[in-house]
């Protein structure tokens, strides 16, 4: 396969009629691919119509017609040869390791909604008996299964070209849910981009599904986003990305005559606690574990470890110390973009020129395009507080330490950050105490709480929970990581007294999918 610089609307191939751009291989500071134009309103029209013919079908295959097309869609991808790696390196800065990495997976997790799609149990199936006897009125037969909310447009972010790009996980929940999908590609990987969207066009053909069940589109600005968000046929947004991205879509989405959610993943700086037992007796494993994951892919992850929050002591100056000077022998990393760069160096800037902030790792000049260095502040708890600028992210390898002057203070600080996708206690049996009276306030304002790790990495898995509450994510009820990502796709629909031959299998009377069921009120395997 080689790139040609299309749209992919449905199984068609097509040359984008606006304005045109090119990727930019962040390393040489050069372009990099072939030309592509940007999708017109009639190619976003074209999309979302296409989109809207293939739910009638699409929505109505079996959970075994759907998971073998998500198979069939992981082995196209497994077969992608080097030219995904190549391109993916050039558009993004990224070692290739990261880019195979990433690859694996991304085939996990459309596994793994393959198996979740298979057992049934995503349709929570529910079911009421009808009591016709019951007095002072009889109770209806009631049972309860979920249907996908419509088509759904997808954003992906830059750091993640796979995993939460065009066929990552958003795509791939929705898809599992039953719901086309129509992508707007992120315009800084468009050949990786262009290369997934066919391998997603190749398994849908493969399966014989409906050619609308897929779209790709690119653009240059903002146009087609917004044409995107606003057109009728779409019925939920998956987003991940920045704070400003995410609520632009969001408003555009809520001003809508018929509104839709917005599934929003956005920026978070993921406080880090190091209570005093712990510093006190592994201060050199800590500043080990933070460095790494501080400056792991250049600090562009989601969940970089941004904030580290401890008491204030001669210990905490020492670990201040140990970690800067890690930092400051760390290589320096090409970033994403140079939109990405250009944030990082006018974030650090603006932190630079603070008062009252201390600097403690040296400030070093780049010496090759789009290269950061990383850096390391601290501030007072009183200051941090008093300036909401020092909580926002910084999207890079930057960390900011806060000293707190006892417990209370930490605590009073945990209650005035704003909602994060992470949050991470370092403690030993003798912090215990701590530790709890800090979990309990941070059970309000993470999706997910880690003890004695870094929030770097993000098992795909059933348990796990990438969102939290805004600015987070734009609904702290759900996931874009994990199985349960799914559920943001999906609507219950409650039957009630339906004729035994038009109720979907997941709630029939025979229970023919052999499901786990509540069934008044008892699961039935119980
Ligand atoms: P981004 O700039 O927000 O871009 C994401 C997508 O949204 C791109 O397709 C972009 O279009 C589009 N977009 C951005 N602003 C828009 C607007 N105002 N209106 C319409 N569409 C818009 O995100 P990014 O490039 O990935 O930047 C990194 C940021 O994402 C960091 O702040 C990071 O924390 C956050 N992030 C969050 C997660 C998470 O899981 N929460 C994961 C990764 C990254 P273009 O292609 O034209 O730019």
């Amino acid at each position: 396969m080689s790139i040609a610089g299309k749209l992919l609307l449905g199984q068609d191939q097509v040359q984008g009629q606006g304005s045109s751009f090119q990727a930019i291989n962040p390393a040489t500071h050069t372009e990099t691919g072939p030309v592509y134009g940007s999708a017109t309103q009639a190619d976003v029209n074209k999309a979302c119509t296409l989109a809207s013919e293939a739910f009638g079908s699409y929505r109505r295959t079996s959970p075994e017609q759907r998971a073998h097309f998500l198979d069939r869609l992981a082995d196209r991808i497994e077969q992608l040869d080097e030219e995904l790696v190549t391109v993916a390196c050039s558009e993004t800065g990224l070692p290739a390791a990261r880019i195979q990495g990433e690859k694996g997976r991304t085939i996990g997790q459309i596994r793994m909604f393959a198996e979740v799609v298979r057992t049934g149990l995503w349709q929570s199936p529910t079911l009421d008996s009808a009591l016709p006897d019951r007095q002072p009125l009889p109770r209806p037969d009631l049972r309860r299964s979920y249907v996908p909310l419509g088509p759904v447009a997808v954003f992906g972010a830059s750091n993640f070209p796979l995993a939460f790009s065009v066929a990552g996980g958003d795509t791939v929940s929705a898809l599992a849910a039953g719901a086309p999908v129509v992508v707007k590609a992120h315009s800084a990987h468009p050949g990786t981009s262009e290369i997934m969207g066919r391998a997603l066009q190749q398994a849908i053909k493969d399966c014989n599904l409906h050619p609308g069940t897929f779209s790709l589109l690119f653009d240059k600005g903002l146009e087609v986003a917004e044409q995107l968000v606003t057109n009728p046929a779409i019925k939920a947004v998956g987003f991940t990305g920045s704070q400003a991205g995410g609520e632009a879509l969001m408003r555009l989405a809520a001003a809508r005559p018929e509104p839709i959610p917005v599934f929003a993943e956005m920026g978070s700086t993921n406080p880090v606690y190091l209570l005093p037992d712990a510093l006190n007796t592994r201060a050199s494993e800590f500043a080990e574990g933070y460095s790494a994951s501080l400056t792991m892919g250049a600090g562009q992850f989601c969940t970089n470890p941004g904030l580290l929050i401890a008491i204030d002591s001669p210990q905490l100056n020492s670990l201040i110390d140990e970690i800067s000077q890690k930092l400051d022998v760390t290589e320096s990393q090409t970033m994403l973009t140079p939109g990405i760069y250009r944030n990082y160096v006018q974030k650090v800037d603006k932190l630079l020129s603070k008062k009252d902030i201390t600097v403690h790792t040296s400030c070093k000049s780049a010496i090759a395009a789009n290269q950061c260095h990383p850096m390391l502040f601290s501030v007072t708890s009183e200051l941090f507080l008093n300036d909401n600028s020092l909580g926002e992210e910084v999207f890079g390898p930057s960390a900011m330490v806060v000293r707190c002057k006892n417990l209370d203070e930490m605590l009073n600080l945990t209650r005035n950050l704003e909602g994060q996708l992470t949050a991470t206690i370092h403690c030993q049996p003798k912090d215990h105490d701590s530790a709890e009276a800090l979990l309990h306030e941070l059970e309000l304002k993470a999706g997910r709480i880690l003890f004695n790790g870094f929030p770097t990495g993000v098992e795909v898995s059933h348990a796990m929970v990438h969102g939290g509450p805004y600015p987070a994510a734009s609904d702290s009820r759900g996931t874009s990581v994990g199985s349960s990502a799914i559920q943001r796709f999906l609507r219950p629909v409650c039957y009630q007294n339906t004729p035994e031959t038009l109720l979907p299998q997941t709630i029939d009377s025979k229970n023919s999918l052999n499901l786990r069921r509540l069934q008044d009120g008892r699961y039935n395997d119980q």
